[in-house]
């Protein structure tokens, strides 16, 4: 019996790791000295068995399905264990599984899953009469309910393959599905494709109208999808609103007419409790083996190729080496900025702020600059978006505060006054810390409120107004000055304008540079002047570069300007020689 015991839980261990019954059964089958032994998964509905596992002294043998009426396993539909020790063919002439095999003597015994519930059965044949040990009886209701867990934990594994909101396959399960396709595909030597989608703004429609109304329009997308899938191609889901199409044998030069296609669909309005949804779909696309050697790296391009196609007019994107070099140089920079910060290697550079009629300084911008030992001067364009993306630009902000604060005194130590306010950009997500006001304050100890400005622009201002307006209110009650950058491109609402506690509007430089030609241009920028003065609000006009530019904003009623025609950013030193 111990013997025995320890033979079948190393069954079972083998079981749980290759997910197969057999070895189990092998063992089960010696020890008891039967010919056949059998693990079948029962579907209650239908009440039909489907062998996972069929050990045999006869040799292997396939799954397949039989019906339960009218054999001698029936009895175990109402949980019982049942015993034919001979003539079991000749009582049920009608069981396909003992003709098949030749059964003389039949045991057969439920499976029942952990809470209870018929999942399965168990069954032991022979070919001549089928006497049972004692041992068995003790035994069987033991192994059962062994393969009782482990059937309950492969039907728990199945369902986490697939999405119980489309019916599609889940990442999990589509990462087995695209890892099998490559491997076809490479020894079929054919090409493959990947479409990565994603709906823009997913999230709105579920803030704004609740996660069931969501989770409806998701179905509907993947309903869509099916729809259009031809031949073999294959649809899945991979997280929120990302799903994924696999194109087997399509190569990257056949890709636009397939993302068209499923694009179309998905963007075709969806009607859903009176209202109709439209749905905007970026479609990114790789192909293997072209851009990527495995399914992994394959899925990893596709998702590259999104990314850019969310800025591309078609939204619509297929893979390509630049987006493969731009990818890497980003790696690369992200780590030498990390290395940068931590080693305070970052400076800044002082552009003037002049009063438009008189000419005279009325501050400065602080402005970030970069110089690598090897890649030379990097761009704010370039790296502050990085350092956005990358979650290090907390950091880099609090070492600009600092660094202009010792500025400040540093000039004041040399006798160089600085008057007016040294203005500081703040990126979106530094207003995302409740506790910027005090950090703020904390970071520039020893330097007065009100020789410091911020400047955050309208675009990151307008992604959490309401958060917006609370911290803006803050800094401006301990006396920092508060400015909305770039102002013109970020949509921002009157209402909420009105609301925001800040005391300049900077008028964006695509307007200044445009308005000498464009009637259009220039009555915007008259425009944001007339309104920020009936706010009671100072304007300083951005990329002056020519004469006619200050002639033309003094003419409007602006108030201030900055920009090469007075002077471009430069050192401290620089700065300090030129204006202090
Ligand atoms: P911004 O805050 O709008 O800064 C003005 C940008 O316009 C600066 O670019 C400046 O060099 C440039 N500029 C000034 N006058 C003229 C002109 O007459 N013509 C033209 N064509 N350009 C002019 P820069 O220094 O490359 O900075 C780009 C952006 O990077 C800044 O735009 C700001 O958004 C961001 N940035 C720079 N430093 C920091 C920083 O310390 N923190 C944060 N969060 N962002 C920063
Ligand atoms: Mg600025
Ligand atoms: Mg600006």
């Amino acid at each position: 019996m111990e013997e025995a015991l320890r033979q079948l839980v190393a069954g079972f261990q083998e079981a749980g790791s290759t997910r197969s019954f057999t070895p189990m059964l092998k063992r089960l089958a010696s020890i008891l000295d039967v010919d056949h032994a059998l693990i079948a998964e029962i579907e209650a509905t239908t009440r039909q068995a489907l062998t996972l596992a069929c050990w045999s002294a006869t040799g292997p043998k396939d799954p397949f399905t039989y019906a339960l009426a009218g054999t001698a396993s029936e009895r175990v539909l109402s949980q019982e264990a049942c015993h034919y020790p001979e003539g079991v063919c000749s009582l049920f002439p009608e069981d396909r599984l003992l003709a098949r095999l030749n059964a003389q003597g039949y045991y057969g015994i439920p499976i029942l899953a952990p809470g209870g519930g018929l999942i399965g059965l168990m069954a032991l044949m022979h070919n001549r009469p089928l006497q049972l040990p004692a041992l068995a009886k003790e035994i069987m209701p033991l192994v059962a309910l062994q393969a009782g867990a482990e059937l309950a934990r492969q039907r728990a594994d199945r369902q986490t393959l697939w999405d119980s909101v489309t019916g599609l396959p889940n990442r999990r399960h589509f990462m087995t599905l695209l890892e099998q396709a490559c491997d076809e595909a490479r020894q079929a030597n054919q090409p493959l494709s990947l479409l990565h989608l994603d709906i823009q703004r997913f999230k709105e429609i579920n803030d704004l109208h609740g996660h069931e109304i969501g989770d409806r329009l998701l179905a509907a997308c993947a309903e869509r999808l099916r729809h259009v899938a031809e031949g073999d191609e294959r649809i899945a889901r991979l997280s929120g609103d990302e799903f994924s199409v696999l194109l087997p044998g399509h190569a990257n030069g056949e890709l636009s007419g397939a993302m068209r296609r499923y694009q179309a669909a998905m963007e075709e309005p969806i009607a859903l409790e009176g209202r109709h949804f439209k749905m905007v779909v970026c479609i990114g696309a790789a192909s293997f083996p072209y851009h990527a050697p495995d399914a992994s790296q394959l899925l990893q391009a596709s998702g590259i190729a999104l990314n850019h196609a969310k800025q591309a007019r078609r939204h619509r994107r297929v893979f390509d080496d630049a987006m493969a070099r731009a990818l890497q140089r980003k790696e690369a920079l992200q780590a030498r900025l990390t290395r940068a910060l931590r080693n305070q290697q970052l400076t800044l550079h002082f552009q003037p702020q002049v009063d438009l009629a008189s000419g005279t300084l009325t501050g400065a911008e602080a402005l970030c600059r970069w110089h690598d030992e090897e890649w030379g001067w990097v761009s704010p364009g370039e790296f502050i978006p990085l350092a956005e993306e990358r979650g290090l630009i907390n950091q880099l902000g609090h070492q600009v505060v600092r660094s202009a604060c010792r500025q400040l005194k540093q000039w004041e130590a040399q006798e160089r006054h600085f008057p007016g306010r040294l203005s500081i950009n703040l990126s979106a997500q530094q207003l995302d810390n409740p506790q910027l006001t005090n950090q703020l304050l904390r970071l520039s100890n020893g330097i007065l409120p009100r020789q410091l400005g911020f400047e955050i622009t309208e675009t990151a201002l307008m992604r959490t107004p309401q958060q917006a307006i609370r911290i803006t209110r803050e800094l401006q009650g301990v006396g920092f000055s508060l400015a909305i950058d770039d102002f013109g491109t970020g949509y921002s609402s009157l209402n909420y304008l009105k609301r925001f506690a800040a005391d300049t509007l900077k008028i964006d430089m695509t307007f200044v540079h445009d308005m000498l030609d464009s009637s259009h241009d220039r009555a915007i920028v008259s425009t944001i002047i007339a309104m920020a003065r009936a706010l009671g609000m100072k304007t300083v006009a951005e990329g002056v570069e020519r004469r006619e530019h200050v002639e033309l904003l003094c003419e409007l009623g602006c108030d201030q300007a900055q920009g090469f025609y007075y002077g471009r950013p430069t050192d401290a030193d620089d700065f300090a020689d030129k204006w202090l």
